[in-house]
């Protein structure tokens, strides 16, 4: 099972990461956590963080905890998870969990490798719906109200009831799945098992109507032409003479010398007839 993670940071990620998956290791098997961090690379500092996350689960023999690759673009990292992903199954691990910050372009990422996307919420923040990102929200196959303990319980539930209401005006998804929205508390160690219920009855749901099977294709279809793209782009961007080339066309096109197809033309014409 492949689940994909996201969250504000504060939402309480590491915390029920944590829980979630001593949960998923009492029936055995193994879990590895993989996260993708585009903060990581851009301020060289990461939202994820590096303090010790995940207490318990870093000291499980059967769990494997990986922080962000850091290094290159949003698509490399991601394409480095992906392939972590197919590795880390090579070696036995039947559960993997791929945690991302839940700020923007990351999660789509995240949604192209997972089987099920799990959007963790917090209430009692005003507007309940402001803020998010819409498409974030239409991502998920399950939203999860966390923090529902002591007197937040009350918030929580309205919420839940605003995200029930909220998710009807989205089109319906194509695995014919209709989002759930739960609360919990991952400190607390409350509704977890309810949580994971509602994520068995989704593979079984998806298992059942050819849709999981459907969407793993299609996901090792997209990295393929991913991985392909990638390397395409960066062997032309690497290039020393398209370099030079480029940033001379640059100027000629914002001088309005040349317009931007002749100047991309002429720099293709060079990548293409080189020697
Ligand atoms: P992350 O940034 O999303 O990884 O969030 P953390 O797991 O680091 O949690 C952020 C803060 O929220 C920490 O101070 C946690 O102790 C607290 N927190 C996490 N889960 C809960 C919860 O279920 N209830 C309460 N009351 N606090 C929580």
């Amino acid at each position: 099972r492949r689940i994909g993670i996201t969250g504000v940071p504060g939402a309480g990620k590491s915390t029920s990461i944590d829980v979630f998956g001593l949960h998923v290791l009492r029936d055995g098997g193994k879990l590895a956590v993989l996260a993708i961090d585009p903060s990581s690379e851009r301020t060289k500092g990461s939202i994820l963080g590096d303090k010790t996350r995940m207490e318990k689960l870093s000291q499980h023999p059967d769990a494997f905890i990986r922080p962000s690759p850091s290094a290159g673009s949003l698509g490399g990292v991601a394409r480095k998870t992906r392939e972590t992903i197919v590795l880390c199954e090579a070696a036995g691990y039947n559960n993997i969990f791929v945690e991302t910050v839940g700020v923007g372009q990351s999660e789509t990422a995240v949604h192209s490798m997972v089987d099920f996307f799990l959007l963790i919420q917090l209430a009692g923040t005003g507007d309940e719906l402001q803020g998010i990102k819409r498409g974030i929200m239409e991502m998920a196959d399950g939203i999860v109200i966390n923090k529902a303990d002591g007197d937040n319980v009350d918030r929580a539930r309205l919420a839940q009831a605003q995200f029930r209401s909220a998710l009807h005006l989205f089109p319906p998804t194509m695995s014919g799945w209709i989002p759930e929205v739960l609360c919990y508390s991952g400190y607390y160690d409350l509704g977890i098992a309810e949580v994971w219920e509602m994520i068995d009855r989704y593979f079984k749901f998806v298992k059942d109507n050819g849709y999981f099977e459907r969407k793993r294709q299609e996901q090792a279809r997209y990295w393929m032409y991913e991985t392909i793209n990638e390397q395409l782009r960066n062997h032309f961007y690497s290039n020393p003479e398209v370099e030079r080339l480029l940033i001379e066309k640059e100027n000629r096109v914002l001088s309005n010398v040349q317009s931007s197809f002749t100047a991309a033309r002429d720099v293709l014409d060079y990548y293409f007839t080189q020697k």
